[in-house]
């Protein structure tokens, strides 16, 4: 089959040049890797970037005089400005480096959410939030009193608008959501959803952990009051995420962790908190992961949203037309508004069996509840397998993964 016309102008074995690991043989096949919302593979600039700096620069940052801590601070920096532009927030004091997506989240829920939410108060979410856009908020309801409302989503797994707006209300303190989906692939008009969170007086959390790698983020647009992203799924390294507050709920938020570096001064009866972002960066950070991430950003930046988006929108088109056409597979997550994932199930042949087997074609698809048990449950299904595509995926990719799954209903046919 030809490949459509929009990915034509997308040198994409350019693209996958630039990724080491991808070019390799998986039990005597070619890799074709289709488990990105899981993870992402990393071009060499930031595997160069982190060896770099560990080779020249290593040093601990902020309170050195020497070359090497000044160099090294410079560079944490310097990273700290690249994600500021990479989400477009006003200032490098909304932008905290966390661990992952889920600390970011956890901040939120432990340090604001104890200091803003009380008994009675409500968190309200979404039907197809990641378990780490749940539990936290469950540990807050259970501290304080709370109750956690979860908006329905319909059949499709689109959210149910109507529903969300009627669980919004005087006592709504945190609205929580994903802006993507990693199990369905739905998009969530966050900007929007975020007008009528404000409009009660709620707090607005988004969760861009899959959103972040696809489209170009604004936190200005969105409007929202927190964002949190993961560094391993927009092609940097493990270990390091990104907390954004808007400056006047960070300032007026305790810090959640004490320690060195988040301190302005200590004595034995009292310690004053540092200026922002650092208040929120206890003890020696990751200082090579922000490093790695901003080389990661300054990768995707120089492809460009516009074309990522035009050439991954044309592989989801693709690979929903293949998969929806084999007898006896069905698409779960079928929203309107969709990106890059492609959850399924396949009559009679257990999710796991599909990966397992699949796994030996050299195709890595990822199977289980993908961290959402409660979209499963949704759907009234244990599991799904999911291919996820990233800017490097092609047709031939899917058309590998197709050949796959053939074998696989062959095998346990
Ligand atoms: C991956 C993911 C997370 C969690 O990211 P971590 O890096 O594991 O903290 C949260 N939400 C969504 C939607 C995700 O895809």
């Amino acid at each position: 089959m030809a490949a459509p016309g929009a990915l034509a102008t997308f040198d994409v074995a350019a693209i996958r040049s630039q990724f080491p690991a991808l070019d390799q043989l998986v039990h005597g096949k070619p890799l074709v890797y289709l488990d990105n919302a899981a993870t992402t593979q990393k071009p060499q600039v930031v595997i160069d970037a982190i060896r770099r700096y560990y080779e020249h620069d290593n040093a601990n940052i902020h309170r050195g005089v020497h070359a090497l801590s000044e160099r090294a601070s410079k560079m944490y920096e310097d990273a700290r400005e690249d994600v500021r532009a990479f989400i477009n927030a006003r200032s490098t004091t909304e932008v905290v480096f966390t661990r992952n997506t889920t600390e970011g989240i956890n901040i939120v829920a432990c340090a604001w959410g104890d200091e803003n939410v009380a008994a009675g108060d409500e968190i309200l979410i979404t039907a197809m939030e990641h378990h780490s856009n749940i539990v936290p908020w469950q540990q807050l309801c259970k501290r304080s009193g709370a109750i956690l409302k979860v908006a329905p989503i319909d059949d499709r797994g689109a959210l149910i608008v109507e529903a969300f707006e009627q669980l919004l209300g005087p006592r709504t303190k945190m609205v929580a959501m994903t802006q993507l989906s990693n199990a369905l692939g739905t998009v969530v008009p966050v900007a929007e959803l975020t007008t009528k969170a404000h409009a009660v007086g709620a707090t607005v959390l988004v969760d861009g952990s899959q959103a972040a790698y696809h489209f170009a983020t604004d936190v200005q647009a969105l409007n929202c009051d927190f964002f949190v992203f993961t560094g391993h799924k927009v092609y940097g390294p493990t270990g390091i995420g990104v907390l954004y507050g808007k400056e006047a709920i960070l300032e007026a938020t305790p810090p959640f962790m004490g320690g060195g570096d988040m301190i302005g001064s200590v004595t034995f009866e009292e310690s004053t908190w540092n200026v922002l972002p650092y208040k929120f960066e206890a003890g020696t950070p990751h200082i090579s992961g922000p490093i790695g991430l901003a080389a990661a950003i300054r990768f995707v930046r120089g492809i460009g949203f516009d074309s990522i988006h035009a050439h991954e929108s044309a592989l989801l088109a693709y690979a929903t037309e293949r998969i929806s056409a084999m007898p006896g597979v069905t698409i779960i997550g079928t929203a309107p508004v969709k990106a890059s994932v492609i959850s399924f199930v396949m009559d009679g042949i257990h999710p796991h069996d599909i990966g397992t087997i699949v796994d030996r074609e050299g195709v890595a698809v990822r199977t289980g509840h993908h961290c959402a048990q409660p979209v499963m449950d949704r759907f009234g299904i244990p599991a799904t397998a999911r291919a996820s595509l990233a800017m490097y995926n092609t047709t031939a990719d899917i058309d590998t993964l197709v050949r796959a799954l053939a074998r696989v209903q062959e095998v346990m046919g």
